[in-house]
């Protein structure tokens, strides 16, 4: 079984998709195809043995549509390596850019013909119109015979060479029953063109019908004229809907200056390898992920965080790839290179997202499926019910032409592509701009899901707080041990963890030069402390619950006293007594407060999840005006503490840093983790928040509200245009005012609901959150 990424060629609207969806999903050998319409890619699985996208592409090429194996074009390439990989990632990029491009130059041009003959004849009518009923304007000074041998020169070629893909599009529909929006428009403006020419060339005929003196060729002009027009727009519009994920592709470095042999020397950066030491002049952009080896300086990370502050770097801190050195010179360490750099890893993040289906979707999708159908043939329905039933009302003839005109207005205003459009389109927007914000999505779900969280679990240590904590208090209570004498036990088990709190209880050490003692038979207890042996003596640290266990009699006094100072406190001890208390001190994060202030305006709850005290959470917990406090919870257990919240109802965020937490952010419903360092992919997490800045989490629920509201406003308009538009087409208000919605302007309706479908997604982009 083979899975594979294609590009699909061909495609205008959501039936499209479903086309192709139909007929290569039933070909024997593939398992499961799926076509998005808004990035014109599919995913493909299937047999190799049994299927080729080439025998895929026979079936589907017939329709008009076309696969292309993303795979064949690196193939080609002889030395495939790794770092090759993103390279292809950008240019298939900017090649289906260019392709894009020079679609819509076309389009530009053909516009440039049709649209102001369409819209000269736009105005035509409506002055016919208005001088019709109402004295404003004078008759229209060229008769209705000239006029109409003026449209029908106009109307030919816009018929058979603009609009050549909707002819095309009906007669596919002949031979292969497959319908989609092109269809539609080319049997409703070949109606209106054969119908209108036979009364012209044969006036016989026209006479038998009493028809009137108006034909029906500004209709195929209309309609032709604005569609195209429309889908200029569209085009143009739907590549600016991409643009956040080009930004970051052009942000890549192409060169970088290392030390080979002693001497600097500037090479592509493909050729950079890990270990290679980078020089970085100030204003130079950082080229690869790596770690300071020399020098220090500030570092604008905007570009990749979305934090506009610089940030301060010095030796053994860790810089990313595509960022700004600012004003020192810094040798870096490459430590990333190819795919794995977090440039690459966003992109191809934010590529994958943007691709991928919102559950709203569905709705959509199942509608535009059996839309163009069902709309068939209720126009041919329509037409046989004017003929049929409108006759018992007025002469044949007349209702003949009334059904006619409510044939070809049925087929030109339904079609599904705004529909298809309204999802897909704000999605692409929303996770674009949340990345440019340092907010990465995992899927077009998550983001959906995100929007009704309505309860934020925040994990203690490293999300609230800095994760840094420090040692501010070590009381000895052994016999005869004192303050340095448990520092040097203590820290001599802790140098084994890697725990914050024993980084903390090790540099304490380090800083007053005491000397740490060898370890034997050393074992973390998750959530709980440590234990090991010192000198043939066995020792252990950790939390009170941990004392307890083994019987020992901790002194509450003295946790009190810490704990109350919202401080952690840890035990130390042996099998027998407790030797000392040491307590640790962490800072609350500066945008924790602030945060805390901006969730509860959005409505969300907000709870802390922790291990630590009690009292110390709480005290935290009061600092920055969490909610509620869930403390002493063990590692295993957090994941069942968010199933009790969701068993209450509550739609649940957790936040946490994903390294004692990953259960507990997988079983939430929107696990959001706190990115350090270049690392971005937590498995476990839907959301990432990149850099530890907890401030994006507001932020990120405010896009996720956004992008769906705007999914919803435009799901409402393409819905509402169709529901307004066919009955209105059909005639059913002929009956109660005598009017019937024209053609012309049904076609016109038509290309401007995708139009503003396309265009209410990019509001987005610059709407303020
Ligand atoms: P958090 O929920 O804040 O991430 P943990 O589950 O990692 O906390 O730890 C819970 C508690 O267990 C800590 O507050 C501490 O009392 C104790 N503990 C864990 N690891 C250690 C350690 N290495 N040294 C001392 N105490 C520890
Ligand atoms: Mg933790």
């Amino acid at each position: 079984m083979k899975i594979e990424t294609v590009k699909v060629a061909g495609m205008h609207c959501a039936s499209c998709a479903y086309n192709i969806k139909k007929v290569i999903g039933t070909m024997p050998g593939v398992k499961m195809c799926d076509i998005n319409i808004a990035t014109e890619k599919g995913i493909i699985s299937y047999d190799e043995q049994k299927i080729s996208i080439d025998q895929m592409n026979q079936e589907i090429g017939k329709l008009g549509y076309s696969l292309h194996s993303q795979e064949e074009k690196s193939n080609k390439h002889t030395n495939h390596t790794i770092s090759d990989d993103h390279d292809h990632a950008a240019m298939d990029l900017l090649r289906s850019k260019e392709d894009k491009l020079q679609e819509i130059a076309e389009l530009k041009k053909n516009t440039h013909f049709v649209f102001p003959v369409a819209l000269y004849i736009f105005l035509w009518m409506t002055w016919d119109v208005i001088s019709h009923y109402t004295n404003v304007l004078p008759m229209f000074p060229i008769s209705m015979d000239v006029m109409n041998k003026i449209l029908f020169i106009l109307a030919t070629p816009i018929l058979f060479w603009i609009g050549k893909p909707y002819i095309v599009g009906a007669l596919r529909f002949f031979k292969y029953r497959v319908a989609n929006m092109d269809t539609l428009v080319g049997i409703g403006t070949l109606v209106a063109y054969v119908y209108s020419t036979m009364l012209l060339l044969f006036p016989e005929i026209k006479a038998a019908l009493n028809a009137p003196e108006g034909l029906y060729y500004d209709v195929t002009i209309v309609v032709i004229g604005f569609i195209t027009y429309g889908k200029y727009l569209e085009s143009t519009s739907k590549l600016k809907t991409g643009e956040a994920l080009e930004k970051l592709l052009h942000l890549q470095a192409k060169s970088a200056t290392i030390i080979r042999d002693g001497k600097e020397i500037e090479i592509p950066i493909d050729d950079v390898k890990i270990g290679d030491v980078m020089i970085v002049k100030p204003g130079q952009k950082i080229p690869l992920d790596g770690v300071i080896l020399e020098g220090s300086s500030s570092v604008d990370e905007a570009m990749i965080t979305g934090e506009s502050i610089p940030v301060d770097k010095k030796t053994g801190d860790t810089v990313i790839g595509a960022t700004i050195n600012k004003q020192g010179s810094l040798n870096v360490q490459a430590t990333k290179i190819g795919t794995d750099t977090m440039l690459s890893q966003i992109v191809n993040m934010v590529e994958n997202a943007q691709g991928s289906r919102a559950p709203i979707q569905r709705v959509a999708d199942q509608i535009a499926a059996i839309f163009v159908p069902v709309v068939l043939v209720f126009s041919v329905v329509v037409l046989l019910a004017w003929v049929l039933i409108g006759s018992q009302f007025m002469p044949l003839t007349q209702a003949f032409s009334l059904g006619l005109l409510a044939f070809v207005g049925i087929l030109v205003i339904a079609c599904p592509c705004a529909m298809g459009l309204a999802t897909p389109t704000a999605i692409i927007v929303g996770v674009g701009k949340a990345a440019q914000h340092g907010i990465l999505i995992k899927d077009a779900e998550s983001l959906e899901k995100f929007h009704t969280v309505n309860y934020v679990v925040m994990d203690k240590t490293g999300t609230i707080t800095k994760g840094k904590p420090e040692v501010t208090a070590i009381i000895p209570t052994g016999k005869n041990s004192s303050e340095k004498e448990v520092l040097q036990y203590l820290a001599s088990l802790e140098k084994l963890s890697e725990h914050p709190l024993a980084h903390a209880i090790v540099s304490k050490a380090q800083d007053l030069s005491i000397e740490l003692l060898p370890v034997k038979d050393f074992a973390v207890l998750e959530g709980k402390g440590l234990q090991g042996t010192i000198q043939n003596r066995e020792y252990i640290a950790g939390n009170t619950a941990f004392m307890e266990s083994i019987n020992l009699n901790v002194d509450n006094n003295i946790i009190e006293t810490f704990s109350q100072q919202g401080k952690t406190p840890v035990i130390f001890a042996t099998q027998e007594e407790i030797i000392g208390y040491v307590a640790l001190a962490d800072t609350i994060k500066d945008d924790a407060l602030e945060t805390v202030t901006q969730l509860h305006r959005l409505g969300i709850h907000i709870a802390m999840l922790t291990g630590d005290h009690k009292n110390t959470a709480e005290y935290i917990a009061k600092q920055v005006g969490i909610d509620t406090v869930i403390a002493e919870v063990l590692p295993q257990h957090k994941a069942e503490e968010i199933q009790k919240l969701q068993k209450a109802g509550y739609i649940v965020a957790m936040v946490g840093d994903g390294i004692n937490d990953a259960p507990a952010l997988a079983t939430a419903d929107v696990g959001v983790a706190m990115g350090t360092g270049t690392d971005i992919a937590i498995e476990s997490a839907a959301v990432t928040l990149l850099c530890g800045h907890i401030s994006k989490l507001p932020l990120a629920i405010n896009v996720s509200r956004a992008t769906m509201n705007t999914v919803k406003q435009n799901l409402f308009w393409a819905f509402f245009y169709n529901i307004i538009g066919i009955p209105a087409a059909a005639g059913l208000l002929y009956p109660l005012f005598g009017i019937i919605l024209n053609p012309a302007i049904a076609g016109a309706a038509m290309a401007f609901s995708s139009v503003s479908v396309v265009a209410n997604s990019l509001r987005l982009k610059t709407k303020k959150l």
